[in-house]
C-alpha cells in the first residue's frame, strides 16, 4: 500500500464552531479522514496572539472545539488532533522561520490586513499577531502536509507557507513539503447579516451548537433582500444569504429551485423561505447537538483523546526537527 498523503488543518479556540467553519472546513475533513492521515491542530498559541489579555477564553474553547470535531463526524481513529502549545518544537520551528520571510512581505498579506483593521490595532499591532502566517507556516511545514483544507481567508497564509518552504529548501537543501490549499464548494460563508464573512468574532455565525430556538431567531433575522419591501415584489436570490444557506445545507435542489423561481416572481415571502431554511439547519444540526451529549457525558475520553493525539502529533514534529536543526546546523550534539 503507498504512503498516504498528509492533511494538517485547524482551528483557533476563540468561540464555538459554526456554519462557517462546517461547509468550509469541518465537511472536507470528515470525508478526507479516510484517504489521509489527518491532523487537525488546535491553534491555542496563535488563538493567544489577540487575545492574550483573556487566556481563560482560549482555556475553555478547546474542549469546546473538542467536542465539535468528535460530534460532527471526525473520528478519533482516523485523525489525530493536536494542541499546539504543547509541541514546544512548532515555537523553534517559527523561530528557524522568521529568517525566511520579510516584514514587507508580512505586511502584504491581505487577511493579517483586514483583521488588523477590523481589530482597530493601527500602530499597535502585537509582534505575535503580526508574525502569526510564520507560526502558521510552521504548524503546516512541521507537520509536513501535502494538503491544507481551508476556508478562503487562509488563501494568503498557505501561499506564503509555500514561500516560506521554497525559501528554507533552496537555501538548506530539500526539507519540507510544499503544501497545497483546498477549498470546499462554500470556501466563505456569509455571515446572517450578510457580511462577507460568518465569524466567531464578528457575532454573525449560527453555532453548531446552537438551540433550535436560537436557531429559528437568528434565521428569522437574517438578512435578506434590501431591495425587496413586501413578499408581492420580486425578489432577488444571488447574493442573498437565504439562498445561499439554502444551496450549501439542503439536499434537495428541485426545492431550491422552486423558492428561488417563487422569490423571483414575489410569490414567496421571506418569511415563509425563512422558516423552511430553520426547519432544514435544525434537521442538519440535531444529530450534532445529540452526538454532542453523548461525548459531554464523557469528558475524561475527549481529554485522553486530545492528550493521546499530541504525544502522536509531537513525534511527527520532533521527526521534522531533527532534519531541521542539521539543515541549519545546529545539531551540536547530534
Ligand atoms: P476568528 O474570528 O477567531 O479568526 P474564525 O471564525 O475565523 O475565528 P478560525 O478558527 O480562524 O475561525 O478558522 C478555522 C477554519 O475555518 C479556517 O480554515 C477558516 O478558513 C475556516 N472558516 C472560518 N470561517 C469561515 C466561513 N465563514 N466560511 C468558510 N470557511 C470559514
Ligand atoms: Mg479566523
Amino acid at each position: 500500500m503507498s504512503k498516504k498523503e498528509r492533511i494538517l488543518t485547524g482551528d483557533r479556540p476563540t468561540g464555538p464552531l459554526h456554519l462557517g467553519h462546517y461547509v468550509g472546513s469541518l465537511k472536507n475533513r470528515v470525508s478526507l479522514q479516510d484517504e489521509y492521515e489527518q491532523f487537525i491542530l488546535i491553534a491555542d498559541i496563535q488563538a493567544l496572539t489577540d487575545n492574550y489579555d483573556n487566556p481563560q477564553k482560549i482555556k475553555d474553547n478547546i474542549l469546546e472545539l473538542m467536542l465539535g470535531y468528535l460530534s460532527v463526524g471526525i473520528n478519533p481513529e482516523k485523525s489525530t488532533i493536536v494542541i499546539q502549545s504543547q509541541v514546544p518544537e512548532l515555537a523553534e520551528l517559527t523561530v528557524y522561520l522568521m529568517n525566511m520571510i520579510t516584514v514587507a512581505q508580512l505586511e502584504r498579506n491581505p487577511t493579517v490586513k483586514n483583521e488588523i483593521r477590523q481589530k482597530g490595532y493601527r500602530e499597535n499591532v502585537p509582534v505575535g499577531f503580526f508574525t502569526y502566517p510564520i507560526s502558521q507556516a510552521a504548524d503546516i511545514l512541521g507537520f509536513q502536509a501535502n494538503l491544507v483544507p481551508v476556508g478562503e481567508d487562509q488563501l494568503p497564509m498557505i501561499e506564503q507557507s509555500r514561500e516560506i518552504a521554497r525559501r528554507f529548501n533552496s537555501l538548506y537543501g530539500q526539507t519540507f513539503v510544499e503544501p497545497k490549499e483546498m477549498l470546499s464548494e462554500v470556501p466563505r460563508l456569509c455571515g446572517i447579516d450578510g457580511k462577507e464573512k460568518m465569524s466567531k468574532s464578528l457575532n454573525n455565525a449560527i453555532n453548531l451548537n446552537d438551540s433550535s430556538d436560537a436557531v429559528l431567531e437568528k434565521v428569522m433575522k437574517m438578512y435578506t433582500d434590501p431591495t425587496r419591501v413586501r413578499a408581492t415584489d420580486p425578489g432577488h436570490t444571488e447574493n442573498n444569504p437565504l439562498f445561499i444557506y439554502l444551496n450549501a445545507f439542503h439536499n434537495d435542489k428541485k426545492e431550491i429551485e422552486e423558492f428561488e423561481g417563487r422569490y423571483r416572481l414575489g410569490k414567496v415571502g421571506d418569511i415563509e423561505v425563512k422558516k423552511r431554511l430553520a426547519e432544514i439547519l435544525n434537521n442538519f444540526l440535531e444529530p450534532i447537538r445529540q452526538k454532542k451529549k453523548e461525548y459531554e457525558k464523557n469528558i475524561p475520553l475527549v481529554n485522553s483523546i486530545l492528550k493521546k493525539g499530541t504525544e502522536k502529533g509531537r513525534g511527527v514534529v520532533q521527526q521534522t526537527m531533527r532534519l531541521v536543526r542539521k539543515a541549519v546546523k545546529t545539531d551540536y550534539f547530534g
